[in-house]
């Protein structure tokens, strides 16, 4: 059950399209690298010239594969190109070469994990289809040669368009099943993951309903370009469309795009409906043929795949799903938790230190793990003295400040800040001594029944230690002494 706005389901859908991480166009031989001299990267193919015809890019085919692959879906053995027509500046040719009624990649699921009060539940959100097809050029305004003008650098551009069944019931799920994706596409190197030179764009197709009643009309946020902006976008439209119904108006199918100074989003244009794009087979394209060697062989050079890193993690780790798929972020992440596992041995005091403090410590400098200053080795050495009884848990933390700082090795910070746990018996006997002779009341009490009345002994012992005895032995000695 999804949980309700002001008596409202939220339904929220998404259109992703990542750049796919070619060096030429899906069409040309253009160069797509990101920031050249306006048109010095557009062909006479990108600019539309008479007689030019389209040549299918192997590579881009070969990364849908490849995404189909990583999401479970099926890669059509057949698909093809369809000419999308709409007038616009950017778009010489008239129309827009994409994949209209049978896409290279079908269904296909994304899982991941979201927080839903103080639980952590597994959400899947389903794949309708994912649709290779070419980007638009761009409109300058006054940046360029001080008028407005066309750039086709980025004209036949090749995206893949990845489309979502209306399954998400809340901004934090779209910003969940966004991260997920991008984690997924950026993991097997089909799209370099960029949001802000674009290579990412979301776009949130979201409508709200009474629980039970049909789906309500749906207006598209466009050009979503950080996790931040996603979600107050999507909240800010969630509240919009229920005044509006609330009021007694009806929402009209709309495409909107979200200020981020003003914190609003505001209709561009009303929605074309797919009839009006006109759509017909490209007759300059063959239909794309797939044969099933082909798939074997890119899923037999693919990476390991995050899931399935995951359920290794799980199977040969031992580790709860949720430290898996925690761990599992990126690849570098994963590399980290591998290494300190195998140096120390313990793969769950792996995972807490990494996914506890060296995250926080991460997240608190806005750092990635690849700059992290604690290497896997030496997060292994501080773990390894913590199960050889050397330190408390206590001490390891302040041991960890001290390797983040580049204070030195776990020894020497251990040395220099004398946390070494008291292992000596009889220097701990002695001073458990003292402490029951100094408190023979707490002694009565705790002899009368009262398990409280320790508390009172371990504090003061634990004092006198200088918080070096090991609680562990403290306790068994006391015990023993008590009777
Ligand atoms: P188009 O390509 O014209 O935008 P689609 O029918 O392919 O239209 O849908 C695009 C996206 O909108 C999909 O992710 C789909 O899940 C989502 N969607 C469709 N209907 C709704 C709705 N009523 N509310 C929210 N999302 C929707
Ligand atoms: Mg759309």
């Amino acid at each position: 059950m999804s949980k309700l706005v002001q008596g409202y389901e939220v339904v929220i859908g998404f259109e992703t399209h990542a750049q796919l991480s070619t060096n030429s166009k899906i069409f040309s031989r253009a160069s797509v690298a990101f920031g050249a001299e306006p048109n010095t990267q557009a062909c006479a193919l990108d600019m539309a010239l008479p007689g030019t015809l389209p040549v299918m890019n192997k590579g881009a085919v070969e990364r849908a594969i490849e995404f189909g692959l990583a999401v479970n879906a099926h890669v059509a053995e057949r698909s093809i190109f369809a000419r999308k027509n709409y007038f616009y500046p950017d778009l010489p040719k008239g129309y827009q070469i994409s994949q209209f009624e049978i896409p290279v990649v079908q269904g296909g699921e994304v899982s991941f994990f979201l927080e839903e009060g103080k639980e952590t539940v597994r959400k899947t959100v389903r794949l309708e289809r994912a649709h290779l097809e070419e980007d638009a050029g761009k409109s300058l305004h006054e940046d360029f040669i001080g008028q407005s003008g066309i750039d086709l650098n980025r004209a036949g551009t090749p995206l893949l368009e990845i489309v979502t069944q209306p399954d998400m019931s809340s901004s934090e799920e779209a910003v969940a099943y966004t991260k997920e994706l991008h984690k997924i596409v950026t993991w097997i190197g089909i799209c370099d993951g960029n949001m802000q030179e674009g290579s990412f764009r979301c776009d949130a197709n979201v409508s709200v309903r009474k629980p039970g009643a049909p789906l309500g009309t749906r207006r598209e946020i466009k050009n979503l370009n950080s996790f931040k902006f996603m979600q107050q976008a999507i909240d800010y439209e969630v509240r919009w469309q229920i005044d509006q119904i609330e009021d007694g108006h009806k929402i009209q199918q709309a495409t909107v795009l979200f200020n981020p100074d003003t914190g609003e989003t505001r209709a561009m244009r009303t929605k074309e409906d797919s009839a009006d794009y006109r759509y017909f087979p490209d007759p300059d394209l063959p239909p794309l043929v797939i044969g099933r060697d082909w798939v074997e062989r890119v899923k037999s050079e693919m990476t390991e795949l995050p899931r399935v890193m995951a359920e290794r993690f799980v199977k040969d780790y031992a580790l709860p799903e949720y430290d898996a798929t925690t761990l599992t972020q990126s690849k570098a992440m994963a590399a980290y938790f591998e290494a300190t596992a195998r140096a120390c041995g313990q793969p769950k005091l792996a995972s807490n230190w990494i996914m506890g403090e060296v995250s926080r410590r991460l997240n608190a400098g806005e750092m990635t793990i690849e700059q992290a200053p604690v290497s896997a080795a030496q997060l292994a050495a501080l773990i390894g003295r913590i199960s050889d009884n050397t330190i408390s848990n206590n001490a390891a933390r302040q041991v960890f400040e001290g390797l983040w700082n580049g204070e030195g090795e776990v020894d020497a910070i251990i040395e220099a800040k004398g946390l070494k746990q008291m292992n000596d018996t009889g220097e701990l006997e002695k001073i458990i001594d003292d402490v029951l002779a100094a408190n023979p009341k707490n002694v009565e009490e705790f002899k009368a029944g009262n398990t409280k009345a320790l508390n009172g002994l371990v504090g003061p012992i634990m004092k006198a230690s200088k918080g070096k005895a090991n609680p562990g032995q403290v306790n068994a000695l006391l015990m023993r002494k008590l009777g």
